[in-house]
């Protein structure tokens, strides 16, 4: 058991010390003379655990202390409990640190730890394979010298890592990497880099069928329409079944025009804001297409704000409004209200169908913007409608910056809309002028 250290047991020592040093000051009559010698005695003494502390410390290789004697004992067993104890910790942390390591290893996405100038201080080795990094060589490097792209090095520096972004791999340019970054600790980040190469084509690849199979469709389609409108006119036809296959085929048709115009939206990208909608003449041919399609069994009213124009994709923005005014004239019986309205809401453009129709249960609200996905499978195909329609309005939106918003009550009805950002809004016409 070591002797700890005990301060009260060093004010008795000290004392006894000088108590023997006065006794023998008094004894011989040189009380001054005597009590010197004493504390240049434990001066000495004290100098020498000293340099023996110091030689230990910094010369010695072993691991025990020297050993000690009086109070400079228990601070030599001190100091050695302490070098213990930092061992155990430090071989702890290795163990934490190798099997940190394993892990990251083990994982099927590159991983680099940065440093707050987002220098490289770890990486594994699928990171080395996708992106490049020559480990150990490459750490203390800054990981925007080693993948030099605007993008990348704009998201590195933006601090906002909510959503991934995808690059080109910088060992090989046929590669596509979705990269996030995670900040944590003390200005600490975490990149993560996965090949999705393979994922894209696929989706690629499953674009371009339904584009191709649907552009395929529309000529026999088109073909089979001149014929059945042939046949309605022979007299010796049955009119009510030529007509069903007219029906058929013209929502068949519907459907093909719906696939493609899903598959050139979902291909494109963020849109160019300099592209002016004159959204006021947009929604005035709307207004019409709808009283058409409603024949007036509807209450339509449109309230626009004929000066606010946005930048954008007018063909997009068309599909979006068309479909979601059209829905609400499907799903609505016949004598109610439908408002449409666009207008300037705070910051943002607000786009706004209210309707008093069938209303939508909460369940089915998240999976609405699901391809083919209807409430009502037969009410949805009296209406003619393919379940494409709210697809095209999210990636529409969405190259808008926009997001699609739905509030709806069973029996009660229902408001599609969404908000244009302020970044898309045109200066109005009158600041033109
Ligand atoms: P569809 O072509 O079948 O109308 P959509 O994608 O446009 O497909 O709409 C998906 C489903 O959402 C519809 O089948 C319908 O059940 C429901 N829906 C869309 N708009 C409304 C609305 N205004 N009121 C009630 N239900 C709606």
């Amino acid at each position: 058991m070591f002797e700890e250290y005990s301060g009260y047991r060093q004010a008795v020592r000290l004392s006894l010390w000088f108590a023997v040093w006065l006794s023998l000051g008094l004894l011989f009559q040189q009380v001054l003379l005597l009590l010197l010698i004493g504390a240049l005695i434990l001066l000495g003494y004290h100098y020498r655990h000293l340099s023996r502390l110091a030689h230990w410390l910094w010369k010695d290789r072993r691991l025990t202390p020297p050993h000690g004697s009086g109070s400079w004992e228990p601070i030599f067993n001190g100091i050695y409990r302490l070098q213990g104890k930092n061992r155990r910790r430090r071989s702890q942390l290795a163990r934490l640190l190798s099997r940190f390591r394993e892990g990251a290893e083990a994982l099927p996405d590159a991983a680099v730890v940065l440093g707050p100038e987002g220098e490289i201080a770890w990486c594994n080795k699928l990171a080395e394979l996708h992106l490049g990094i020559h480990w150990p060589k490459d750490s203390g490097q800054r990981i925007d010298n080693l993948i030099r792209l605007p993008k990348f090095s704009k998201y590195l520096h933006s601090k906002c890592y909510d959503d991934p972004i995808e690059i080109t791999s910088s060992a090989s340019s046929s590669w596509l990497l979705e990269v996030r970054i995670m900040a944590y600790g003390d200005n600490q980040k975490l990149l993560l880099a996965r090949d999705v190469t393979r994922l894209r084509q696929l989706e690629q690849m499953r674009r371009d069928f339904v584009a191709n199979v649907s552009h395929e469709l529309k000529t026999p389609l088109t073909v089979l329409q001149g014929y059945l409108e042939m046949m309605a006119m022979m007299p010796n036809i049955d009119g009510k079944q030529v007509q069903a296959m007219s029906d058929q085929t013209e929502r068949m048709k519907s459907l093909v025009e719906q696939l493609l115009t899903l598959s050139k939206i979902e291909v494109g990208t963020q849109v160019d804001p300099s592209m002016r909608v004159g959204m006021s003449g947009l929604l005035l041919q709307l207004k019409e297409e709808a009283s058409a399609l409603s024949d007036g069994r509807h209450n339509i009213t449109f309230e626009v704000d004929e000066e606010l124009d946005i930048g954008g994709d007018e063909l997009q923005i068309r599909s979006a409004c068309a479909n979601l005014i059209q829905n609400a004239i499907h799903y609505s019986p016949q004598g109610s209200s439908i408002r449409v309205r666009w207008f300037k809401y705070g910051d943002v453009a607000r786009f706004e169908v209210d309707d008093s129709g069938d209303g939508i249960a909460l369940e089915h609200i998240p999976r609405l913007t699901e391809r083919f996905y209807r409430v009502d499978r037969a009410r949805s195909r009296q209406t003619g409608g393919s379940g494409l329609g709210l697809a095209i309005v999210k990636h529409a939106l969405s190259h808008h910056n926009s997001e699609l918003e739905i509030h709806s009550k069973l029996g009660e009805g229902s408001t599609f809309g969404f908000s244009i950002p302020a970044n898309l809004i045109a200066s109005s016409k009158r600041e033109r002028a």
